[in-house]
C-alpha cells in the first residue's frame, strides 16, 4: 500500500466504525457490501466533476433529475412538483427557510415549529434573520401539539412565513401530526415544510398509517436525506417543492462581477459530482424492492430493541417510536451519560441527548439495517451496561458548580475564563483541549449548564480544537 494510504488508514483508528451496525448515530449501514462498493466507485470516479454548471456536466443534471423522479412517488408529490439535490439535511432546511423568507415581503419574518424540530432550523434562523418560535410538544407523545402551534401562528400575524414539522423528529423518533398543522398553515396562507430528513427513506415503505407528505394538502416543501436511510455516501439530501413557483426564490444568479454569471440552485457553487453520482448509483442499485426489504429489517430490529429496553429494569423509552429511532430514558438508579460510556466500552456507540425544557436526558439510537443481526448482542451489552452504571451510581454534579453555572453569563466571559471553564468541565484548558475516555462527568456538567452556556462552552472547545 502506498505510504499516504497507509497513513490515511492509520488516521482512522480513532474513528467510530462506519460499518457493522454498532454505531447508533452519525452513520447508516445497509449491510449490503455490493451497494457500498458501487457507491465508493461512483464517488471516486465523479469526484473531480463540478455541479456548478449543469450544461458543462449534463451527466450530473441527468442524475439529479433521476433522483428526484425516484423520490416523487415516494412522497406523493404532484406532477408539477420540483426538486433540488443538496449537500445534506441542513442545506435542504436552510434553503427551505431562505426561500420562504424571500417569497414573503415582510419585516421581521418568523416561523413556527415544535421544540423538537432539528437544530438546523435554529441555524437557519441565525443565518437568515427569521425568528424561530418553538412550541412545546405533547408531553406524553412528544409529538407537536396542533392547537398550540396554531395559536403561535396567530400570535405572529403577518410576520409568519413558514411552519415546520418533523417526520420523525431526530430526538424522539415520533412523527408530528402533519395534517392539522399543514391545514392551519394553509389557512393562514403560509408555507409548511415537512422535515423528513431522517424518515424520508423509511416511512414510504413502513406502512405508517397517517398521511405525512405531499398527500397532505398544505405541505409545500419536504426534505429527505439520501446519506441517511438511502445508505448513500455522505453529502446528499433532496429538497422538494410542491410547484416551481414555490421554489423560484431559492435560485440565485449574480451578473455583478466580471467573471462568469453565477447561477446556483443551492448554497454551494462549485460542488462535487461525487456524492451525486454515488447516490444515483446506490439508489438505482438498491431500488424500491431493496429499500422495502431494508426498511422491514430495520423496523423489525427497532421493535425488538424497543421491547427489550422496556423489559429492562431501570430503562424506558421517552416515546412510542414511529420509525427507526429510539430515545432511551433511565430511572434515578443511573444516568444516561454513564450508560453511554459503558456501552462504548462494550463496542456500541449510543448518543447522549441532554435534558431540555422538561424533557429528560435520553440516549439516542439510530437503528439501521446492519444493526438487525446484532440486536441480541446489543441487548446483552445494554443490560451489562445498566448493571455497571447502577453499580457506579449516577454522576453527581457538585451543587456549587451547578449554582455557579446558572449564574454565568457567557457573553461576559473572555478567552481565559473559557479556558478555566473547559478545565473544570474536564475538556482541557490552557488553550488546548482533550476528550476524556469517559465522557459522563463532562456530559453531566454540560447537561446542568443552561443552554446558552453549554453552547458557548462547546464553541470554545471547537475553537481550540481547530487552532
Ligand atoms: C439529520 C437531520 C437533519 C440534518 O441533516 P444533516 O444531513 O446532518 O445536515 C435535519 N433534520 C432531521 C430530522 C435529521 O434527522
Amino acid at each position: 500500500m502506498p505510504d499516504v494510504l497507509a497513513r490515511l488508514e492509520a488516521l482512522r483508528t480513532g474513528d467510530l466504525p462506519t460499518h457493522g451496525g454498532r454505531t447508533l448515530a452519525y452513520v447508516y449501514d445497509s449491510g449490503l457490501a455490493d451497494a457500498d462498493e458501487i457507491g465508493r466507485t461512483a464517488l471516486a470516479s465523479f469526484g473531480a466533476t463540478n455541479g456548478l454548471d449543469p450544461t458543462a456536466f449534463p451527466s450530473l443534471a441527468a442524475m439529479e433529475r433521476d433522483l428526484i423522479a425516484f423520490a416523487r412517488p415516494l412522497f406523493h408529490a404532484p406532477p408539477e412538483a420540483v426538486g433540488t439535490v443538496t449537500s445534506g439535511g441542513t442545506e435542504s432546511i436552510l434553503l427551505a427557510v431562505q426561500t420562504a423568507r424571500d417569497a414573503a415581503t415582510v419585516e421581521r419574518p418568523a416561523m413556527v415549529a415544535p421544540t423538537t424540530v432539528h437544530g438546523a432550523f435554529h441555524k437557519a434562523a441565525h443565518y437568515f434573520g427569521v425568528e424561530l418560535v418553538t412550541v412545546d410538544v405533547d408531553p406524553t407523545t412528544m409529538r407537536a401539539a396542533p392547537a398550540a402551534m396554531a395559536a403561535a401562528m396567530d400570535a405572529l400575524g403577518d410576520r409568519l412565513v413558514l411552519v415546520a414539522v418533523s417526520t420523525p423528529s431526530y430526538a424522539h423518533g415520533v412523527v408530528d401530526p402533519v395534517a392539522p398543522i399543514a391545514a392551519a398553515a394553509a389557512a393562514r396562507g403560509v408555507r409548511c415544510h415537512v422535515d423528513a430528513c431522517i424518515g424520508g427513506w423509511v416511512l414510504p415503505w413502513s406502512g405508517f398509517a397517517e398521511p405525512w407528505d405531499f398527500a397532505v394538502p398544505g405541505v409545500t416543501s419536504l426534505s429527505a436525506d439520501l446519506h441517511k436511510y438511502a445508505y448513500t455516501p455522505k453529502g446528499v439530501s433532496l429538497l422538494l417543492h410542491r410547484d416551481p413557483a414555490l421554489r423560484r426564490p431559492q435560485f440565485f444568479a449574480s451578473a455583478d462581477w466580471p467573471g462568469y454569471t453565477m447561477l446556483n440552485a443551492t448554497m454551494q457553487s462549485t460542488r462535487s459530482g461525487g456524492p451525486i453520482a454515488a447516490a444515483w448509483a446506490v439508489v438505482q442499485h438498491i431500488g424500491d424492492d431493496g429499500y422495502r426489504v431494508l426498511v422491514r429489517t430495520t423496523l423489525d430490529a427497532t421493535r425488538e430493541l424497543a421491547a427489550a429496553i422496556r423489559a429492562t429494569t431501570h430503562l424506558d423509552l421517552a416515546a412510542e417510536p414511529d420509525a427507526s429511532l429510539l430515545a432511551v430514558t433511565t430511572d434515578d438508579a443511573l444516568d444516561v451519560f454513564t450508560l453511554a460510556d459503558e456501552m462504548g466500552e462494550r463496542g456500541w456507540f449510543v448518543q447522549p441527548q441532554m435534558a431540555f425544557r422538561g424533557m429528560p436526558a435520553t440516549l439516542h439510537l439510530t437503528v439501521s439495517a446492519a444493526t438487525a443481526s446484532g440486536v441480541g448482542d446489543g441487548v446483552e451489552a445494554l443490560r451489562a451496561s445498566v448493571d455497571a452504571a447502577v453499580a457506579a451510581g449516577p454522576v453527581v454534579v457538585a451543587p456549587e458548580l451547578r449554582a455557579a453555572a446558572a449564574q454565568l453569563d457567557p457573553a461576559t466571559l473572555d478567552d481565559a475564563a473559557f479556558d478555566g471553564l473547559l478545565q473544570i468541565a474536564g475538556l482541557g484548558g490552557d488553550g488546548t483541549v482533550a476528550v476524556p475516555a469517559r465522557m459522563a462527568p463532562v456530559n453531566a456538567l454540560l447537561d446542568a449548564a443552561p443552554p446558552r452556556l453549554r453552547e458557548a462552552l462547546l464553541i470554545a472547545f471547537l475553537d481550540r480544537l481547530t487552532r
